[in-house]
């Protein structure tokens, strides 16, 4: 039952940030239209038309890779788990919601060290939580004129941290409470199932989430999760050590 819920508010969640990307489309769209326009009418040296034609080119290959990795997150999930990087996977979604960010005038940045932090996890879902949460946290903004989300995510111990801050509307204390139950949505287009499902999945996960909220000034969401240290080869895999020589 709740996994149909879970795949009502994908298609509700991805229809919502689907009308972003439009308008993140049409941009590349009309630069690439311009260049080209330049190229046909103007008599541009051969070193100028190369330099155009690159920056359509790559106008081209970031709009593609939006457009991909949003067609990546609307699929339904399966149960895949593996080790999985999730400094990358955040790259990732942060770059999904850019549009959405940009449409609702809200800066969003990203703090992410360089090299890989692994946790064991199905990738996709992981997207799916990072989605939910980056989205409330735009939609948190809508009525302050500098609305910014700060996402930040480090590691201590065996253990990576995220950090998800928005300077939007804030939570009351009865909020809070009723916070990740199903159906609890105070936005009139809500389905109340994003944080219900992404609280599930961390906990499945083997990880924590809380938050700390302050009513008219903002909401800043805590996620642990255990970092994935694969065993050393022939530790722990149930061989007994005796008996091989
Ligand atoms: P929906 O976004 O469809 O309402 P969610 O489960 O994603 O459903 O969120 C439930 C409710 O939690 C929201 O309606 C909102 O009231 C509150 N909420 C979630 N994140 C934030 C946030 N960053 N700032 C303020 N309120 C939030
Ligand atoms: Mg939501």
């Amino acid at each position: 039952m709740f996994i149909r819920y879970v795949q009502t508010e994908k298609v509700e969640v991805i229809s919502q940030v689907a009308a972003s990307l439009v308008h993140e489309v049409r941009n590349p769209l009309t630069a690439v239209k311009g260049f080209l326009t330049l190229i046909r009418e103007s008599r541009l040296d051969q070193e100028k038309v190369n330099r155009y034609i690159d920056i359509c080119i790559s106008e081209m290959e970031r709009t593609e890779y939006i457009l991909s990795e949003y067609l990546a997150i609307s699929k339904p999930l399966t149960d895949l788990q593996e080790a999985t990087d999730l400094a990358h996977q955040l790259r990732i979604t942060v770059e999904v919601m850019r549009p959405y960010a940009n449409m609702n005038n809200v800066a969003l940045e990203l703090e992410a060290p360089p090299e890989a932090v692994p946790i064991l996890a199905n990738p996709e879902k992981i997207k799916q939580i990072l989605v939910n949460l980056i989205k409330n946290a735009i939609e948190a903004c809508y009525a302050v004129s500098d609305g910014k989300v700060t996402l930040d995510l480090r590691t201590e111990g065996a253990k990576a941290i995220l950090t998800i801050e928005d300077n939007g509307i804030g939570m009351t204390e009865d909020q809070v409470e009723r916070l990740g139950s199903v159906f609890f949505s105070t936005k009139s287009r809500g389905t109340g199932l994003g944080l219900s499902f992404s609280y599930q999945a961390i906990q499945g996960m083997g990880g924590t989430i809380t938050l700390k909220s302050v009513h008219r000034a903002g909401t800043r969401f805590t996620i642990t999760l255990p970092l994935y240290e694969p065993e050393p080869f022939g530790n722990g895999s149930g061989v007994p050590a005796d008996g091989l020589s």
